[in-house]
């Protein structure tokens, strides 16, 4: 029960920062080239660096009392907690990868807003702007370079700078970017009790399975290290748990013809 594990993304909605419930924000807003800034409207982190590296750069850099991206929208005022956050910025290039279908959910949800331009950005996070466009502008030229940035990023899936505004009014209100405030959230366990490749529960003291106790899911420990990549929870649920169904059938079907 030590092996926690620490999502970096949990939405803090502004209109209840201190909810201790949060809703993720999905891995892929970062992995379609969402960038993470602290309170002053620099990057930190390697976006896609593993869970607990980006959440340990955030406690590290986005931790009172040196962040802004605490604020609540609807109040001067900042809350308690949590003590760490992050503004999570999507371009419009960035948006339009991930999907607006999921992103329209977070914005009726109230976890994501949009901002016409750079100073609309910059006003809305309460960044100096000269140094939200050089965050920006330093990304997509270590983009443009295709080498790695100073945090080591070296896959830049979209710029994170939008194109200038057009002067064309309906083409202005296309181009937009998006933006959230995340904080680490407990998330996934990957500890839990022991068991083997057929799905049987060991016992502490000897390792010797218990007789007709089976496990799969999240409830099972030891399958990830202590690192459990986004995505492979399929591996204890639908893995064992075809093959703790399997075991089960067969310790049925002895049973009856015993
Ligand atoms: C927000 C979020 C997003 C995630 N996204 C992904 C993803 O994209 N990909 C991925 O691979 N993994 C993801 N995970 C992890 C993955 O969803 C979980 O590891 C997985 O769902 C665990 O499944 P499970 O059946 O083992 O446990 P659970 O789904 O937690 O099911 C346990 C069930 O047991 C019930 N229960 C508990 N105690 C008792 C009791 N005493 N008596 C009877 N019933 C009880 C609970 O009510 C629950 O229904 C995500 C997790 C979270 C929290």
């Amino acid at each position: 029960m030590d092996q926690v594990q620490v999502h970096p993304t949990g939405f803090v909605k502004s209109t209840d920062p201190g909810n201790p419930t949060k809703f993720l924000a999905a891995e892929a807003l970062r992995g379609e080239g969402g960038i993470l800034l602290n309170g002053l409207g620099r990057r930190f982190v390697n976006e896609l660096d593993t869970r607990d590296q980006v959440t340990d750069a955030m406690n590290k850099f986005c931790s009172a009392p040196d962040t802004r991206a605490r604020h609540s929208a609807s109040t001067e005022e900042i809350p308690k907690e949590p003590l760490t956050a992050a503004f999570l910025v999507l371009s419009q290039a960035a948006a339009d990868s991930f999907g607006h279908g999921a992103l329209g959910f977070y914005e009726k949800m109230g976890l994501m807003s949009r901002a016409g331009g750079l100073e609309e950005l910059a006003a809305a996070l309460r960044v100096d702007q000269a140094v939200l466009r050089k965050t920006l502008q330093d990304h997509d030229s270590a983009r443009d370079k295709g080498t790695h940035d100073e945090f080591g990023k070296s896959v830049f899936p979209q710029s994170a700078l939008n194109p200038l505004t057009p002067s064309d009014d309906k083409l202005q209100i296309q181009i937009q970017y998006y933006w959230g405030i995340v904080t680490p959230s407990i998330h996934y366990t990957m500890g839990g009790v022991r068991f083997d490749d057929m799905a049987r529960v060991l016992r502490a003291a000897d390792g010797a399975p218990i007789p007709g106790l089976l496990a799969a899911g999240e409830v099972t420990g030891g399958l990830h290290g202590a690192n459990r990549l986004g995505g492979n929870s399929l591996l204890e649920c639908v893995v064992y748990g075809r093959e703790a169904g399997r075991q089960a059938a067969t310790l049925v079907t002895s049973a009856f013809s015993a």
